[in-house]
């Protein structure tokens, strides 16, 4: 047996002045957070470096709050540093136009570890601690927990619990350990995945079986939601910020993220499962991922200027797609390696020449090959890892789509 972290969501109830309190909870978080945002651009102004890590944290805690405890306000300090760190490491890799956290926040989720809420299992509660205060007598005194009522049962072994706002409700995001049973598939069959936009996942194994699963279904939902949104945009640039047609606006957009959002995640769960299921059927013990985090990056440089293409690229949710895989996948005793992708989709199969495909088709200068243009970067990415012994693609491929 072996844990493994899960999550999930659920829908609050509560009474009116703890609804009225978990809103100020994410109002307080967001305040802490735009401290820290604050003062720290401004030193930046002045030093032309950001603060510490240490001076961080210690504003954050020295910070006043009315409910939400010192450890929600070092989660917001560790949030945000993680934040600076992963810009400054893009920032360094030559993706200068990635912007250090700058914008105010209204409201901030506010996260409880396993040692400040109190879950009570047959009640389906789950007791909240908030900030200790000094009563009238100059004594500590431990802050009124806010209480969370929930309509179905709550996991053992939560985690973490956070706090968000959608659509009306509170709903916490519970992260909680699962026992599941280990397994381990012992096979020395192995498959290689090329992630796409067109074609999400494009997979070869070595017994020459090609798997193509097309994500044109996620691809006409953020279109959608593009066209939608730039719509709304351009009505609420026409009208006073803050009126009621502001509002309303305002809100269809919300609606519009929202749905979509959710859409959006239904079927990348579908998608891996299909994948996963493939995976199972073909007994395959390892997958070999080409990690495409160095896309968006190449592709800013190359088409410094073209947005259209950097919107495209970087709304593809690469990393999600590549959780759940590990996610689905290590479930079943697959393992996941992920693996530099560099170049796999410009060298020919055949001779080892490098050629940059034309439309949908990958042809040869050097040995006149051809292949379908997708499989080839799936196949290169296996051919690394198998000591370049895997049998040249039969462009026989087997198509699947999300429904
Ligand atoms: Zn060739």
């Amino acid at each position: 047996m072996k844990l493994i972290y899960n999550t999930i969501k659920l829908k609050i109830s509560c009474n009116k002045s703890d609804f009225k309190r978990l809103e100020q909870c994410n109002k307080e978080s967001a305040h802490i957070w735009n401290l820290c945002v604050s003062k720290n651009n401004e030193y930046y102004q002045n030093n032309k470096k950001l603060l510490s890590i240490k001076e961080i944290r210690n504003i954050a805690k020295q910070e006043k709050t009315n409910i939400i405890c010192a450890f929600n306000k070092q989660t917001i300090a560790n949030k945000l540093i993680e934040a600076y760190k992963a810009i400054s490491k893009a920032r360094k890799a030559g993706r200068i136009d990635e912007k250090y956290p700058y914008k105010i926040k209204n409201y901030y989720p506010t996260e409880w570890n396993y040692n400040f809420l109190f879950p009570d299992y047959k009640n389906n509660l789950i007791l909240l601690t908030t900030t200790r205060y000094i009563d009238e007598k100059d004594k500590k005194r431990n802050g009124k927990q806010i209480k969370l009522k929930f309509k179905t049962s709550i996991p053992q072994n939560i985690k973490t619990l956070k706090l968000i706002y959608e659509n009306n409700c509170y709903y916490a995001c519970i992260s909680y350990l699962v026992e599941v049973e280990e397994k381990q598939v012992n096979t020395q069959n192995m498959a290689s995945i090329d992630l796409g936009e067109i074609h999400s996942i494009v997979s070869v194994d070595n017994n020459n079986n090609q798997l193509i699963i097309t994500g044109r279904k996620i691809r006409s939902i953020k279109q959608f939601r593009n066209k939608k949104l730039a719509e709304l945009k351009s009505k609420m640039a026409n009208c006073k910020k803050g009126s009621r047609q502001y509002k309303k606006y305002q809100k269809a957009l919300n609606y519009i993220k929202n749905k979509t959002k959710q859409q959006i995640h239904y079927y990348l769960h579908k998608l891996t499962r299909l994948y996963t299921n493939w995976a199972i059927e073909k007994g395959i013990s390892v997958v070999y991922i080409g990690d495409v985090t160095g896309i968006e990056q190449n592709t800013k440089e190359n088409h410094i200027g073209n947005s259209n293409i950097r919107q495209k690229i970087s709304q593809w949710n690469y990393g999600k797609i590549i959780n759940l895989l590990q996610y689905k996948l290590n479930l079943e005793g697959i393992r996941v390696k992920l693996v530099n992708e560099q170049y796999s989709s410009q060298i020919c199969p055949n001779c080892f020449n490098l050629n940059k495909p034309i439309k949908r088709n990958y042809n040869c200068n050097n040995c006149n090959s051809k292949f379908h243009r997708d499989i080839v970067g799936a196949w290169n990415i296996l051919n690394f890892n198998y000591d370049n012994k895997l049998e040249l693609p039969n462009n026989k491929i087997k198509y699947l789509r999300i429904s």
